[in-house]
């Protein structure tokens, strides 16, 4: 059944186990390290509401002394009783101010702390995920999962707790000291809570469809947005505004359908609720009217327990808003724990850290089989042998969508093969340390990505013990070894530069070669490259070979090749197509061969371009 539910909610067949269950304890759970404040703020809750409490009735004993003083006269007596009335609210008051501040200030702070821990428990959970879910999985609805699910939760434990709590206990001071008043009037006026129990009912069953189902519409638009401000150049270069605009409406309004469904059922219930609860307090005063005139109440009891009925009247709409709320938060949580309880289908990493040759790593592909997650169906990679050694290098070409970058992401280790193993220095990848696995093997890919950050922050990115252990001077080594330095030093800001969002202040030859700088920082024994395809000017062209020439000197280079130069400088081409290797040898070998890969080379030839792939 969990395993339904899982399929349900992320369409995610394959995920990895999980722990526990969505419950509501479990949302209340989230604030279990805030213990000590939550019970420092209940005693202030408990103080302000006994506060709150207390006033009706001394209103009402200040009421009865002025009808005592209308019938017996005694001004200087009745305004002394006044007066010290008046001292106690006053005092009552006081104390009470001071513990509902407190209370409120307490909770809410235990709330933002219980939503950030939350976040970054989340945060840390997703960016754990395998690649194949992020496959599946769009980025806009994982950041609504981050911002908008996770604030519906923060309150639950806390400040939903707070104000629940203290309308209770105002509403049960409030009914016990009605009933104290005045029993007959109050198991009156009570007959009109089932009538509101039962409509809650109703309404809360609506309100937790409709949250659930406005999430999801509002993760769906919060995705278009997402996707079309990511692209937006090609929103531009289309002139396809409108209708971003026009998709996001459409999505926009499926939440509003929602919402709007919602509100109608507030408005509905919270209408209902207010004619039956003044319905009641107006037939209560009535008969308490007559009870006055028939002398079996005083005019200040009466009033007294007006107040107290509207206080249990409006403390109980309260409860009945967090009950709601908390709707909210339960439609929302269950969404959040399961992300957060989810498994990477990919084993953990192992703890290994091969030590081969200083001049490069022994890369090896034995019989490999894979299919995506995605289309766990189509073998993408139908039994690979390759086996590069130390500092050679191997170009892979061959037609589109061969599965040239799937070898690739597979020696990243971003997926594990189904069949067969990827090795470096004779051990299997899935046993190599994580970190140590990465800082040995450097990617380029065609279209680096690079971080909204500096020059600086986007080389050492790649440093294990992350930015701050890298020196300026290492950064420029490695600027200098990708050819970037200058290009760096020529701007105002120098590494400082902030290479805007995904490094759109670069050209195309600049970007690529601060990801070759950042690739190299590591000192990585194998190279991965993937050379671009989009032309870059003659000269930017000239510096990223010349970068990439010499940082692939001395160390095992895996390259997806789509010039002429690079096949005729490896050791060995494979053309890998339709998940095979088709051919393999060098460059002359293969062209002598006069098979598919000549058939490519021609192909380029005759077309001009210096490829040698049509990918
Ligand atoms: P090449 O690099 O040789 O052009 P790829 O390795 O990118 O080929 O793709 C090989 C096949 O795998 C293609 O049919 C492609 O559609 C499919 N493919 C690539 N990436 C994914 C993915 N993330 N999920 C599902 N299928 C994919």
């Amino acid at each position: 059944r969990d395993g339904q539910a899982q399929q349900d909610l992320f369409g995610d067949a394959e995920a990895g186990e999980r722990k526990k269950p969505a419950t509501v304890w479990r949302l209340f759970g989230l604030a279990k390290e805030e213990t000590c404040v939550l019970l420092l703020a209940t005693v202030a809750l408990f103080v302000g509401s006994l506060a709150t409490v207390a006033v009706p009735k001394l209103a009402g004993n200040l009421i009865d002394v002025c009808i005592n003083f209308s019938r017996q006269g005694d001004e200087r007596d009745a305004k002394a009783k006044l007066d010290l009335m008046l001292y106690e609210i006053l005092g009552i008051l006081a104390v009470g101010g001071v513990a509902n501040g407190i209370r409120a200030w307490l909770f809410n702070g235990a709330a933002e702390r219980v939503m950030c821990r939350l976040r970054s428990r989340l945060f840390k959970s997703l960016i754990g995920q395998e690649i194949g879910f992020f496959d599946r999985i769009r980025t806009g609805e994982l950041m609504n999962r981050l911002s908008e699910d996770t604030r519906l939760m923060k309150s639950a434990g806390t400040t939903s707790v707070s104000i629940a709590i203290r309308s209770a206990v105002v509403a049960i001071f409030g009914i016990v000291l009605m009933f104290m008043t005045s029993p007959l009037l109050s198991a009156l006026t009570l007959c009109s809570l089932p009538i509101i129990l039962v409509a809650f009912r109703t309404y809360s069953l609506l309100a937790k469809k409709y949250t659930r189902e406005g999430l999801t519409a509002s993760a769906e638009a919060s995705t278009v947005a997402e996707e079309c401000f990511g692209s937006i150049r090609t929103v531009r270069s289309f002139a396809k505004e409108q209708a971003a605009c026009e998709r996001y409406d459409k999505a926009i309004n499926r939440t509003l359908s929602y919402g709007l469904k919602s509100a109608r059922a507030s408005g509905v219930f919270f209408g209902f609720n207010f004619t039956v609860a003044t319905g009641a307090i107006v037939c209560v005063l009535w008969y308490g009217a007559r009870q006055v005139v028939e002398g079996k109440l005083t005019a200040g009891e009466l009033s007294s327990f007006v107040i107290y009925a509207m206080y249990v009247g409006a403390n109980v709409g309260s409860i009945a808003n967090v009950v709601s709320s908390l709707i909210q938060a339960v439609g929302a949580s269950e969404r959040v724990f399961e992300l957060l309880d989810r498994l990477p289908t990919l084993p953990p990493a192992g703890s290994q850290k091969p030590r081969g040759s200083p001049a490069g790593g022994d890369l090896e592909l034995r019989d490999v089989w894979f299919a995506y997650p995605a289309r766990p169906d189509i073998n993408v990679l139908k039994g690979i042998n390759l086996h590069i050694q130390p500092g050679r290098k191997v170009a892979l070409v061959g037609p589109s969508g061969g599965g040239k970058s799937t070898i690739v992401s597979l020696v990243e280790r971003f997926y594990d093969p189904q069949a067969g193993a990827v090795y470096l220095d004779g051990v299997p990848l899935p046993a190599i340390h994580h970190q140590f696995l990465h800082q040995q093997i450097s990617i380029v890919s065609q279209e680096p990505v690079l971080f909204a950050d500096t020059i600086f922050y986007n080389i050492a990115f790649g440093m294990r013990r992350g930015e701050d252990s890298v020196s300026l001077a290492q950064v420029e080594e490695a600027a200098k070894v990708a050819n970037a330095h200058d290009f760096i030093c020529s701007f105002p800001q120098g590494y400082r530069t902030s290479v805007g969002e995904r490094g759109v202040r670069l050209s195309g030859g600049q970007k690529q070669r601060v990801a070759i700088a950042r690739a190299i920082l590591t000192q990585p024994r194998v190279l991965l490259l993937d050379e671009a395809t989009s032309a870059l000017d003659a000269e930017s062209e000239a510096l990223v070979q010349e970068a990439l020439d010499r940082i692939a000197r001395d160390r095992t280079v895996l390259v997806i090749a789509h010039r002429l130069s690079t096949v005729q400088s490896a050791s060995e081409v494979a053309v890998i197509s339709d998940g095979t290797i088709a051919e393999r040898g060098t460059h002359t070998e293969l062209l002598a061969k006069g098979g598919v890969y000549a058939l490519l080379v021609r192909r380029q030839l005759t077309a001009g371009a210096p490829s040698a792939s049509t990918s």
